[in-house]
């Protein structure tokens, strides 16, 4: 019988993105995916939910997501892996683009682990697919538990929605092409945590999502 995953969903920085402690409950061993930043929230979030992070994980480079891994992974000694190698420009350029944003403190951020179509990443007992979902940005990955019937998407999907396309790398036909031959095929029953907004299933948005007909 494979462990459960649980989730604890943090919203952080200005863009109130979604953060999420992602946790094995057979092992209480953890990661904190995209820590844009405001780290003391997550700090108290991995307390409360008493587990050991053992890694951080990046879906894609854009500074709500990736503005606070430095710092996060020197606090905590542990090793980040992802997004897709396409990303590096956006984490490179991380402390510019927090400046032009007004988020302070921002770090390029160099992955221990880059991440490819068909690779897969554990959290404890689970284990998560690789999906690398261009379109939002060059880089996005999704990682999807098949066990578990259950995806963190990034910004490549949303509730009624899809990931913007007009910042650099952006291309709107790759997004879709992504999610309509990676993602729409992992069942309806699949449900997932989104970068941004309320989470959804799979088969939510094929029936009602209107960028998807
Ligand atoms: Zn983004
Ligand atoms: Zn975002």
């Amino acid at each position: 019988m494979p462990s459960t995953p649980r989730a604890a969903i943090i919203p952080v920085t200005p863009f109130q993105q979604n953060c999420t402690l992602l946790w094995c409950e057979a092992t209480k061993r953890a990661a904190v995916v995209d820590p844009g930043g405001d780290l003391d929230r997550i700090r108290a979030a991995i307390a409360k939910a008493g587990v050991t992070v053992e890694k951080i994980l990046l879906t894609h480079g854009h500074i709500d997501h990736a503005g606070g891994a430095a710092d996060l992974r020197d606090a905590l000694g542990v090793p980040v892996e992802g997004p897709h190698r396409a990303d590096k420009p956006l984490l490179d350029s991380l402390p510019e683009t927090g400046a032009a944003y007004g988020i302070d403190g921002a770090k390029v951020i160099t992955p221990d682990r880059w991440l490819s179509e068909g690779d897969t990443v554990t959290v404890g007992e689970l284990t998560f697919d690789v999906l690398h979902c261009p379109g939002h940005s060059p880089g996005s990955v999704v990682l999807v538990s098949r066990d578990a019937r259950f995806a963190q998407v990034g910004d490549v999907l949303f509730r009624g929605s899809v990931g913007r396309t007009d910042l650099p790398g952006g291309d709107h036909a790759a997004l879709i092409a992504s999610i309509k031959e990676k993602l729409l095929p992992l069942g309806d029953d699949v449900a997932f945590i989104p970068g941004h907004g309320p989470t959804s299933t799979i088969g939510q948005e094929r029936l009602s999502n209107p960028f998807l007909r």
